[in-house]
């Protein structure tokens, strides 16, 4: 029987790499995992963590002027952006220590180095040129921000990468994307003070939503003060005395101290010897995997957004503990890609879960849409405008509801709920027969008794 240095060699120490090297190394495996940058991956070093961190700070100046509302003074504040800069990165730095301490205590070893494939069982370890071997291999290298390359002027733009990093808080922004990043950053360097301007080509931020909370978004984040520019492109990006200067295809000249381009993320496979191991790729470069997170070799797994199927940290981890299941303990499981409850941290949030009426409309036949729009408790002393929306989506045939969708405040912690209830195949008598909780506002969601509208073959009866 052939030896191996290792029973599973991890190429990246992201969400998924991690969880697949420590819980095999935790059952008594030989593990090894390699990274070539920092351990935690995109979601913790400069994604859904750091993230969540900015929102948090750029939230705080509502606070402050909501508060008047309910009779506090809060004087004079200010803002320091190194402060919220070294603050987040003491924090990201601890993460990164847990998830490295996690794999030390499971016995893993940790590499910190580029790694390559040499063939389908064996590794080329950069830093060192040494090669080791692995019986099983798991490649779960993540992906980047897609540079935009054909953009005149796009080296002059940063990613989100850099974002987490900017020296100064900038007075100006132009943002290119309508996805999650494009919005959730908008937010952000909105409520810090900076004048942000949105640039998206298509006809509604956030294509894949429900139409009702991208119209609601769009108008809430417009009255805060963003510009939002749809059906519009970059065309070039060019240094002006002042900064930056952005063509757009139908809005003229742009003036900005920095674009930040989010126009989707590509899966990170160059030159990681795919090729010499006979790993496929698809033509977006994405590792092509089956059912079981498995590639066109038999004993080389890909999880998380090298694979490019949903590219959400929980789902990279899912695809992890399925793949422990399949190789570790004899239990042959497939990621349950179905029916993911996610948020976009904007500002009102968005939480969704199941289809949107679009998307449900053209899957059935006839269809409850059941819609709430209201002005939420806190808004009415503090005087906001912003209005929530709740939606639910009901098969009128079974009574399922298979879509539901949030705007507003903790909108992505209903939805982690709303996941469950929908995972669950909940009907809407479900949802009728269960008590309100009341003063909150997710008690909307039990308490829309009546269809606002109906949709037939598609179109609102
Ligand atoms: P998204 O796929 O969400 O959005 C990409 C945006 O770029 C879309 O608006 C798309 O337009 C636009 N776009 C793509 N190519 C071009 C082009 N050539 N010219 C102009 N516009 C273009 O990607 P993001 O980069 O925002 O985020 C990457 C992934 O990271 C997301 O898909 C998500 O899964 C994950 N993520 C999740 C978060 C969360 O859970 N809260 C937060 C951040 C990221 P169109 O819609 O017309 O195709």
């Amino acid at each position: 029987m052939t030896s191996y240095d290792y029973d599973l060699f991890v190429i990246g120490g992201g969400s998924g790499g991690v969880r697949s090297a420590r819980v095999a190394a935790a059952l008594g495996k030989k593990v090894a995992i390699a990274e070539e940058y920092r351990y935690g991956g995109t979601c913790v070093i400069r994604g859904c963590v750091p993230k969540k961190l900015f929102v948090y700070a750029s939230q705080y100046h509502e606070h402050f002027e909501d508060a008047a509302g309910f009779g506090w003074d809060v004087g004079a504040s200010s803002f320091n952006w190194k402060k919220l800069i070294a603050a987040k990165d003491a924090e990201i730095a601890r993460l990164e220590g847990l998830y490295k301490k996690g794999l030390a205590n499971a016995n893993a070893e940790i590499l910190e180095t580029r790694a390559e494939l040499v063939d389908a069982h064996t590794v080329r370890l950069i830093k060192t040129g040494q090669t080791v071997t692995a019986k099983t291999i798991v490649i779960a290298t993540g992906g980047r921000p897609n540079e935009h390359l054909a953009l005149p002027g796009h080296d002059l733009c940063i990613s989100s990468n850099e974002a987490f990093h900017l020296e100064e808080l900038p007075r100006s922004i132009v943002i290119a994307g309508g996805g999650y990043i494009a919005v959730e950053f908008a937010n952000i360097f909105h409520g810090l003070g900076v004048e942000t301007t949105l640039v998206y080509r298509g006809a509604e931020i956030l294509s894949r939503f429900d139409q009702d909370l991208r119209r609601g978004l769009h108008e809430a984040m417009t009255e805060k003060g963003i510009r939002i520019l749809c059906h519009d492109t970059l065309e070039k990006v060019s240094k002006s005395d002042d900064g930056l200067q952005v063509e757009t295809l139908r809005n003229g000249t742009l003036n900005a101290d920095v674009v930040l381009l989010a126009l989707g993320r590509v899966p990170n496979t160059e030159g990681l010897g795919l090729e010499a191991a006979g790993v496929k790729t698809d033509q977006r470069g994405a590792i092509v995997v089956d059912e079981y997170s498995r590639t066109s070799i038999d004993n080389i797994y890909a999880l998380g957004d090298v694979t490019d199927r949903v590219q959400l940290t929980p789902v990279a981890i899912h695809e992890a503990m399925c793949f422990i299941e399949t190789e570790y303990k004899n239990n042959p499981t497939k990621p349950d890609h179905d029916t993911i409850a996610t948020a976009v941290f904007s500002q009102p949030e968005i939480g969704t879960v199941g289809l949107s009426e679009e998307e449900a409309g053209r899957r059935y036949k006839e269809l409850e849409v059941y819609r709430a729009q209201f002005r939420p408790l806190k808004a009415t002393l503090s005087g906001r405008t912003e209005k929530m929306i709740m939606k639910l989506i009901v098969d009128a045939a079974s009574r399922k509801v298979v879509g539901a969708h949030i705007l507003g405040h903790d909108a992505g912690e209903m939805a982690q709920l709303l996941g469950i209830t929908l995972k669950a195949g909940c009907t809407k008598d479900d949802f009728d027969r269960t008590m309100a909780v009341h003063p909150t506002a997710a008690e909307e969601l039990v308490t829309m008794y009546a269809p606002s509208y109906r949709v037939r073959d598609g179109q609102k009866v």
